[in-house]
């Protein structure tokens, strides 16, 4: 199940960039958004947190084996 919050008319439009910040860390870029994978993910399910996390924005990303099985656009942003 996907949950998609607020404005989401360009959701269909969404590609998933998985990519490396400038600190070699896996991000997933999703049109302006930016996602940090979250420490405690193990094995082949990852969570993901909007760079944003810590001014309070709760979008998340869910992954299994670096697809997206899960998108919460929540973005206070
Ligand atoms: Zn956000």
């Amino acid at each position: 199940m996907v949950l998609v919050y607020g404005n989401s008319e360009h959701y269909d439009d969404i590609e998933p960039i998985f990519t490396t910040s400038r600190f070699g860390k896996p991000v997933i870029q999703i049109g302006q958004y930016r996602f940090n994978k979250r420490s405690d993910s193990k094995g082949l399910k990852s969570g993901w947190t909007c760079v944003k996390a810590s001014n309070g924005c709760r979008a998340t990303i869910t992954t299994v084996e670096n697809i997206i099985v899960k998108y919460n656009n929540d973005h206070n942003h």
